[in-house]
């Protein structure tokens, strides 16, 4: 067991059979995104007793493996499950950091009240984090741009095939070394409008972080990839097809007059805690920022008159990433590469600084873990 600052003992089962020093260097050498992980993952369960009290228990750290799981558990039927994604970086002196994870750890509990699942403790979030890390933390990359990508997730593993919310629950929590998300150097990806699929509807699961969302999204994916473009730009088309998200990023404009505008959070959208910093990075230099309604129109008319400077998306894995071209079926919307004085380059170069330990963090963002 080991205690700590929330009180919860986290047994610890470690494996025989970790991944030898040599591989795990061959792994971190070139991790890609998403392809690799780590010797070991958190867990905590959560039950409902006869009384209908719900509570976790049982927190532990086991080998990573795969999850035995009764057939009819109902994540497998009616998708209940929500997840996490952020990132453990590693400082020149050795520490590992994670970057406003209480905000991870708040939008998970939003989802899960949306997916009618139970909330986790703060902290207990958090706290399985650590503990992770404790025990893979040689995982934790040091190379530029390279981070530990954490994958909190909670899943229904009630057996039972009625629709209602499960009365058995796991939280667990993986982790895979990450490099660069879109591959090799930084250069500005073309995205693809979506015209025949939306992300999300009102009233619906659009900012929750849901499985069930990324599912939905990939049939436009497919569309997307066919056209040459690495993600989808999804509209709410019962809005005047108001611009809403990329599949997993947000999206930000950047106008000639300084104005930096991101379309408001109207319950589609994801709260991004890469958006949120962002609008807080372009405040504090003094820039107009605006979360507002932006239309495809508004976006085709300011491309037609020049005034609009840059595009850029944003988000944990790719951090920020300029958009050079729109692709839609009617033809294309080409933005200018946005050079290193750019709002895209400068808070990107400020936010990985304020991640890796090389800029200050004025705003008190990073947790050690
Ligand atoms: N939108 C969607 C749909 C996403 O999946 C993500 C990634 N979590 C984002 C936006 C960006 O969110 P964040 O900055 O918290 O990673």
């Amino acid at each position: 067991m080991t205690q700590n600052a929330v009180g919860v003992d986290f047994a610890q089962r470690l494996t025989d059979n970790p991944t030898t020093a040599e591989r795990r260097a061959a792994i971190l050498e070139d991790p890609g995104f998403g392809n690799y992980f780590t010797d070991h993952t958190a867990v905590i369960d959560w039950t409902i007793d006869a009384e209908g009290r719900g509570g976790w228990h049982q927190a532990r750290i086991e080998p990573y493996g795969p999850i035995a799981m009764d057939p009819a558990a109902a994540v497998l039927h009616y998708g209940q499950e929500i997840f996490e994604g952020l990132k453990a970086y590693r400082h020149a002196d050795g520490s590992v950091w994670t970057f406003r994870p209480e905000a991870n750890a708040h939008r998970f509990n939003r989802s899960a009240k949306r997916l009618a699942l139970p909330e986790l403790p703060p902290e207990l979030f958090v706290e399985s984090l650590r503990q992770l890390v404790s025990v893979d933390r040689e995982w934790v990359p040091n190379g530029e741009g390279e981070a530990l990508y954490l994958r909190p997730f909670m899943i229904a593993t009630e057996a039972f095939l009625g629709v209602r919310p499960a009365r058995e629950v796991s939280y667990r929590v993986i982790a895979s070394p990450a490099g660069n998300y879109f591959g090799g150097a930084l250069k500005p990806v073309s995205i693809w409008l979506s015209e025949h699929y939306a992300r999300a509807g009102h009233g619906g699961t659009g900012e929750a972080k849901c499985g069930g969302n990324y599912a939905a999204s990939l049939a436009a994916q497919l569309e997307a990839e066919a056209h040459g473009c690495k993600q989808v730009l999804f509209l709410d088309p019962y809005n005047d097809n108001a611009v809403e998200e990329l599949g997993g990023m947000n999206i930000f404009f950047v106008f000639t007059d300084g104005r930096v505008v991101t379309p408001a959070l109207n319950g589609n959208i994801l709260h991004g805690v890469t958006r949120d910093s962002v609008l807080q990075l372009a405040s504090d230099r003094g820039l107009s920022v605006e979360e507002r309604k932006i239309t495809i129109d508004e976006w085709r008319a300011s491309v037609a008159d020049g005034t609009l400077a840059e595009v850029f998306a944003c988000g944990t894995a790719a951090v920020i990433t300029p958009i050079g071209e729109l692709k839609t079926a009617e033809g294309s919307l080409v933005s200018p590469e946005p050079g290193p004085e750019s709002v895209a380059m400068s808070i990107r170069e400020q936010l990985l600084g304020i991640q890796t330990g090389a800029v200050e963090d004025f705003h008190g963002w990073l947790t050690r873990l």
